[in-house]
Formats: structure tokens, C-alpha cells, sequence
């Protein structure tokens, strides 16, 4: 139609200039009659002032120029011309100006015809207009749809258009990803995330949104397609369409993982206190079986290893019988203390998850108990209910490495609390033991000088040397006492020197014997000695006749009078000797320390001794590359075990 107003504008040799409705600015479109240098001026230079086709458009009336000069810039002269304003609903669109080259005037009908022109020129560049602006506004539309779309599809969050009572009507990638139902499988029916217990709950407050309130920051405890469990933080508001019902735009926002990886902080947090809240071992274990009971498992064991290496299920959580071996059982965490790596058995096998304990099928993450680079034990966990994960396993290692810090604090705090024990008793003993043979000591010397001050000359002579006797046992022993100290502290500090020399172990056995026959005899101990000869070896001769006294002394000293006998023979190349004796024996559980400083394994009353004597033993025959062992029953007697590098 633009083209018409133009052919028209051309055809009378004419111009047409077109008015912006929006801006009210006049352009010049164009202006058949015009030279081209005239008609780009006219082009820049909008209508204003008394320019005869402002005039009209201001007007919106035509304006009849009948007698005029010829336009400036128009090809032909042009005395006749005019301009007609192009009205549509009361506005200008623009202005049609007809020139004529010759002067004439414009009767009636030629008025009339010129304004019918302009009249449908106006229609036409209106619907024109029209149109386009409506198709501007159709492109936008689409436009504005396309990149809505966009924004859904890209969304990271579920976004859903739902009906008050939950249908679905729009459904986008996100929400596919997060919870596994397609758009096409879930559009037109019911929200299939929501569990029936919380469904009730749910529909109310999508009632709420339609009324027009915002539901920000409210959580679900939703289900996935696959029945897994999901945790949503959801929006919900209303949105009106134009021709149709209220609508809720829900917004949902997986939090799963994020609300486990704060409960983990959160337990890791209390486990911590927990810990922290005991020096004492046994509670400690306790402690440690029902940290993740039942928050994480149903069923944890606690598991460490003992002395001789063998692994003992020490706590529990969760049931089962006192004593028996919770799932997966010892196998498994054997391999785990050995390995030092953790096992797991994540998912719950096919058929049905019912009790662990009863057989059936379970997951379990089995972690060692690790502290400063040594493995003390192994923790399980184990459930029905669920699968365990990497996350589950991450949490597993954590609380096991507190717990493995808790344990050795326990056990630390404990042999500290026993060194203790056995220093203030090893005080209270040594402080005894010297004193009451110096008291004795005192005693003797102050009574024989006393019975020589009497008598003088006459003083009887067996008396003196039975005193004299009696004094000098007394300072051997506390010799031999403070030796022992000295060499405490000289052993403590890593200071033995050995002294090797060529040694004929045979001959130094006897020669201790000979030495302890009178107190055997005091005593009423048959002392039995049966010597391989020519044991021979490089040792140092000062520190075996140390070990040999203590030995026994010992034998003497716990041998209830009963029968004591040294072997010595030679075996696989090593001198082997043997101290035995049918005294009180030692209990099981003192063995392992026997051979540790101030250990002791009688009660300081019934008994003297500072408990060195065995420790310095074994200090010396391990420095002459030997070792010392011990057997022992309880009330029957004990054979001490010498063996050395022989030769
Ligand atoms: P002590 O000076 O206390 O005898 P030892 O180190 O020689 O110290 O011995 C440590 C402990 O070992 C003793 O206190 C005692 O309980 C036990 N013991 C040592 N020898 C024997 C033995 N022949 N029979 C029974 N118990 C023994």
C-alpha cells in the first residue's frame, strides 16, 4: 500500500511524506518531482514552519496552493500544487503532495478526487501500519516465548507449572534430571514426587499459592521415579494466564546431598564431643560403638587387635548376642587391619533387604582404626536399609580416624596412669628396701661395738664374726640394690658397655651357685645344677654373672622352698640356659610385662624387689644378641629361659 501511496506520489509527480504517529516526526519518503539534490535536502530537513505540507499536516486540513511560485527545487516549475494530509482515526499519517506544472486552479471535483486519493491512501497506510506493528508485536511475542523457553529448558532448577490440585502442565529438563520422570510421562497427571504422607500437606499448600501467597523456603521429603529418597527445597507462587484458571509455578532445588554433608558435620561435630568426653578405654569403645547407631547403621563393631596379633570384636552397637562376632565377620576386618584399607559391599544384594543379622542381605563398610601410622583395629557398619556410597564411606574413614585418636588417647592416658602406678610403688618399695636393711645394719654394728666396749679382749670371737657375717650380707644386698638403681639409670640412658671376652659359661654358673649355697641352705632349697661342658662364647662376664644372680635370686626368692635347677646345654648353636623352679608361678596376664621396668607380678607386701631385676636381664642378654623368655603356671613354678650366641 506504501508502494501505492508512492506510485501515486510519483505518477502526479508529487511527493509523500510520512508522519511517525509515535515521535510526531515528518520524513520525506519521497518526492517524484523534485531534482535528487532536492530531495535529499528535503530529506534531512523535516517540514517545519509554514512549509505549505507541515501547514497541512499541523492543520490536518489540505492546503490548495493555486497561484504560487514554481517549489524551490522541483524539476518542473510546479505554480499548482497540493497538499493533503493522509488522516486515519483522527491522526496524520503523512502528507501526499500533488504538483502540477501548470497554473491552474482545482475546481470541486478535482478537490473531491485528490482528497478521495488521500482518503484511501490514509486506509491503506493505516492498515498497513496495523499490520506491521502487529506482525512487530507477533515477532516479539515469539521472541519473548522462545527465550522463556530457553530459560526453563537451561534452568539448574526443576521448574513445574501445576493446577491447584497438583496435575502437572509443565515440566522441565531439570525436573526430569532431578526426580526421573519424563515431561511426556508426567504432564496431565498427579505429582508423583509427593509420598502419599506428605501429599495432604503438599496440596494445601499449592491451595495457598493460588490464593496468592508465596511459599519460599519450604522443604520435601520427596521420592525419585526409581523410589530412591530426594530432598527439595521448594518455591511455589501463582501465575495467572491470561484466559484461563490460576496456576502454581513451583521451583525446586535438590538438597540432598547438601543436607548430608551437613548432617555428616554435624555428627562428625557431636562424635567429636563424645570422644572427647572419656579417658577411659572401655568407655571409650562403648562410645565408639553407638556413635553411628542408629543414624548410619544398624549394626557396629568395634575391633582391635591384641598383643599376639590376633583381632577380638572388643564393642558392639545395635543387638545382638554378647560375645558373637557382628557382620561381616572377622574374616573381613582381618583383612582390612592387615591391608590397612577399607572394604565395603555398597549395595544391598538382589531379593529382600531383611535383617542383617538374620542372614539376609546387607551392606557394610568395614574402615581401619588408623593412628600415628599404625593400624589398631577396624570399625564396621552395616545395614539393611540402604545402599552405602562414597560419601557414606568418606563419613566411615573420618569418625574411624577420631576414634583411632580417641583410642590411643585411652590407651596412652592408661599406660601413662600404670608408669605412674609403678613409679610411686617402685618409690615407696626402694625407699623401704634401703632403709630397713641400714636400719638392721645400724643395729648390728651399734650391738657388736657395744658387746666389744663391754668385754673388750674378752669379746667372744664367733660372736663377732657371726655379727661381722650378718653385716656383711646386709651391705652386699644393698650393693647389689643400688647397683640395680645405678644401672637403671645407665640402661634408661642407653649407656651399657659390654665387656667381651673369652667365657666358659659352665664355670661361671658355679661359681654364682657356689656363692648362693649358703642362702640356699638357709633357706632349705635343694639347688640342682646340670651343666653341659664346654659351653663356650664371647661375653661379658660382670653382666651374666648379674643376670645368673637375678635368676637365682628369684628362683630362691618365689621357690617356696621347693627344689631349683639350672641346665645349660647348647642348641642349634646356642648356649641355652635354664633356671627352673616349683614356686608360686606367675599368672597369664602378668607375663607380657614381666620383663618391663618396675613390673612386678606380686604385691610389694608380700614380697620385696624393686622390679628391675628382669628388666635389666633382659637389657643385657639382647645387647649380647641373646634372648630371655619365661614360663610359667600359676602356683606351680616358673622356668626362665636364657639363650645366647654360643662360640
Ligand atoms: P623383683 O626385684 O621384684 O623380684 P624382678 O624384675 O626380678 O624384680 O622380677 C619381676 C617380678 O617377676 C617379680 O616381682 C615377681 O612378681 C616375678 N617373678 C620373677 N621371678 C619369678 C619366679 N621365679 N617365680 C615367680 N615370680 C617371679
Amino acid at each position: 500500500v506504501l508502494e501505492q501511496g508512492l506510485a501515486v506520489a510519483d505518477a502526479t509527480g508529487g511527493g509523500l511524506w510520512l508522519v511517525d504517529p509515535d515521535t510526531a516526526r515528518v520524513t520525506l519518503l519521497r518526492c517524484a518531482g523534485c531534482t535528487p539534490d532536492a530531495e535529499e535536502r528535503l530529506r534531512r530537513v523535516p517540514l517545519t514552519g509554514e512549509a505549505p505540507a507541515a501547514r497541512c499536516l499541523r492543520d490536518l486540513r489540505p492546503v490548495w496552493l493555486e497561484r504560487g511560485d514554481a517549489l524551490e527545487g522541483m524539476k518542473k516549475p510546479a505554480p499548482s500544487s497540493a497538499c493533503l494530509p493522509l488522516v486515519a482515526d483522527g491522526r496524520a499519517l503523512g502528507a501526499l503532495v500533488f504538483a502540477f506544472s501548470v497554473p491552474h486552479g482545482f475546481d470541486e471535483d478535482e478537490r473531491a478526487f485528490l482528497q478521495l486519493v488521500a482518503h484511501h491512501a490514509a486506509q491503506a497506510l493505516s492498515r498497513a501500519r496495523l499490520l506491521e506493528r502487529e506482525q512487530r508485536a507477533r515477532a516479539a511475542l515469539r521472541e519473548a516465548h522462545q527465550t522463556l523457553e530457553a530459560i526453563i529448558q537451561a534452568s539448574p532448577a526443576a521448574i513445574m507449572l501445576l493446577d491447584p490440585d497438583g496435575t502437572v502442565r509443565l515440566w522441565n529438563p531439570a525436573a526430569e534430571r532431578m526426580l526421573g520422570w519424563t515431561a511426556e510421562e508426567v504432564t496431565g497427571k498427579v505429582l508423583p514426587a509427593v509420598p502419599p504422607e506428605h501429599w495432604d500437606a503438599f496440596r494445601h499448600s499449592l491451595e495457598r499459592a493460588t490464593r496468592g501467597t508465596v511459599l519460599d523456603g519450604a522443604h520435601l521429603a520427596g521420592r525419585r521415579r526409581d523410589g530412591s529418597a530426594v530432598q527439595l527445597a521448594v518455591w511455589t507462587g501463582r501465575v495467572h494466564p491470561a484466559n484461563g484458571p490460576p496456576q502454581c509455578l513451583s521451583m525446586m532445588v535438590d538438597i540432598t546431598e547438601r543436607q548430608r554433608g551437613e548432617a555428616a558435620q554435624r555428627f562428625l561435630a557431636e562424635a567429636g564431643g563424645v570422644l572427647a568426653g572419656s579417658l577411659e578405654e572401655e568407655e571409650t569403645l562403648e562410645r565408639v560403638a553407638h556413635l553411628a547407631v542408629p543414624a548410619y547403621a544398624e549394626t557396629c563393631g568395634v575391633f582391635l587387635e591384641d598383643e599376639s596379633g590376633g583381632v577380638r570384636c572388643v564393642a558392639t552397637a545395635g543387638g545382638g548376642e554378647p560375645g558373637e562376632v557382628p557382620p561381616p565377620g572377622l574374616a573381613v576386618v582381618m583383612r582390612v587391619i592387615q591391608s590397612g584399607r577399607p572394604e565395603t559391599r555398597s549395595g544391598l544384594s538382589d531379593g529382600d533387604p531383611t535383617s542383617a543379622r538374620a542372614g539376609g542381605t546387607f551392606a557394610y563398610l568395614c574402615v581401619p582404626l588408623q593412628v600415628r601410622g599404625h593400624t589398631l583395629g577396624a570399625l564396621t557398619f552395616v545395614t539393611s536399609k540402604r545402599a552405602y556410597d562414597a560419601q557414606d564411606l568418606a563419613l566411615a574413614q573420618e569418625l574411624a580416624r577420631r576414634a583411632a585418636l580417641a583410642l590411643d588417647n585411652a590407651s596412652l592416658y592408661r599406660d601413662a596412669r600404670q608408669a605412674i602406678r609403678l613409679r610411686e610403688e617402685f618409690l615407696s618399695i626402694a625407699s623401704h628396701e634401703l632403709k630397713t636393711p641400714i636400719s638392721a645394719l645400724v643395729l648390728q654394728v651399734q650391738s657388736l661395738m657395744a658387746g666389744l666396749a663391754r668385754s673388750g679382749a674378752q669379746f667372744d670371737p664367733e660372736r663377732l664374726r657371726r655379727g661381722l657375717e650378718r653385716v656383711d650380707r646386709q651391705v652386699k644386698r644393698q650393693t647389689l640394690l643400688v647397683n640395680d638403681l645405678l644401672d637403671v639409670s645407665r640402661l634408661s640412658a642407653g649407656k651399657l658397655e659390654l665387656v667381651l671376652v673369652p667365657l666358659e659359661l659352665g664355670a661361671l654358673v658355679r661359681e654364682v651357685a657356689e656363692r648362693f649355697e649358703p642362702e640356699f641352705a638357709r633357706s632349705g632349697t635343694p639347688l640342682e645344677l646340670s651343666l653341659a661342658p664346654e659351653v663356650r662364647g664371647q661375653w661379658d662376664r660382670l653382666r651374666l654373672d648379674q643376670v645368673l644372680t637375678n635368676l637365682m635370686s628369684n628362683a630362691l626368692k618365689y621357690g617356696r622352698g621347693n627344689p631349683v635347677r639350672v641346665e645349660l646345654d647348647v642348641v642349634e648353636g646356642r648356649a641355652r640356659l635354664r633356671v627352673k623352679d616349683g614356686g608360686i608361678g606367675i599368672a597369664r596376664e602378668h607375663l607380657p610385662r614381666l620383663f618391663h621396668r618396675f613390673e612386678r607380678a606380686v604385691s610389694e607386701r608380700n614380697y620385696g624387689g624393686f622390679g628391675l631385676g628382669l628388666w635389666i636381664a633382659r637389657q643385657i642378654v639382647e645387647a649380647m644378641g641373646g634372648y630371655i623368655e619365661v614360663d610359667s603356671v600359676l602356683g606351680e613354678g616358673s622356668t626362665f629361659r636364657v639363650e645366647l650366641p654360643h662360640g
